[in-house]
């Protein structure tokens, strides 16, 4: 079964993908480590990939693309695959079905949750910055306010984590998806998940789809 999972920060994507994998019995293909392997293994396309990253530039369609087709080439992925973090536009997405031509996606996962959850979810986290431990103000406290459990040091709230900042990265992901989700809808491959449940809960939804495909 060829897989895309799509899902906006905060919804759980991560941990929703490794299941998907194990149950499946396919690789998680995630863009960010389809781009290390790549760089790590010196192939042409990976040299380039890292040219554009070396320099903070967004790597090109055309090396994103051709990235994509050859880990998909990989005889790990003859029985199927779950892609994370691509495609991204529309142009991609119309590429990766010339890639695929013969053996298409079969479904695309849309975990969906509301802003105002994500926004909880992703303000409430804390680090610690001595130590490396992380706590989330509604999910797992420390046991005393802004100090680290572990060690005692003060609870860092990273910038990233800010409500103006994640709404900002809500937008840049509803703006960048929308478009892939009318398209997969066209072809009748999308699927929504209520991603405002328990992980579990969320996993045997998405089973529950899996298993009726299959
Ligand atoms: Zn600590």
């Amino acid at each position: 079964m060829n897989i895309i999972l799509l899902g906006p920060p905060g919804a759980g994507k991560g941990t929703q993908a490794m299941r998907i994998a194990e149950h499946c019995r396919i690789p998680h293909i995630s863009t960010g480590d389809m781009f290390r392997e790549a760089v790590k293994a010196g192939t042409p396309l990976g040299q380039k990939a890292e040219q554009y990253m070396s320099q903070g530039l967004l790597v090109p369609d055309e090396v994103t693309i051709g990235i994509v087709r050859e880990r998909l080439a990989q005889a790990d992925c003859a029985n199927g695959f779950l892609l994370d973090g691509f495609p991204r536009t529309i142009a991609q997405a119309e590429a990766l079905d010339q890639i695929l031509e013969d053996n298409p996606i079969d479904l695309v996962l849309s975990i969906e949750v509301p802003d105002a959850e994500l926004i909880k979810r992703l303000t409430g986290r804390r680090v610690c910055k001595d130590c490396g431990a992380t706590f989330h103000i509604h999910f797992n406290p420390p046991q005393r306010e802004d100090v680290c459990d572990q060690c005692g040091a003060r609870l860092h709230h990273r910038a990233d984590d800010t409500v103006s900042t994640v709404k900002n990265r809500l937008e840049v992901y509803k703006q960048q998806t929308e478009p892939l989700i009318a398209y997969y809808r066209e072809q009748e491959k999308l699927v929504s998940i209520n991603g405002d449940q328990a992980i579990d809960q969320v996993f045997q939804d998405i089973a529950q789809h899996l298993e009726a495909r299959q």
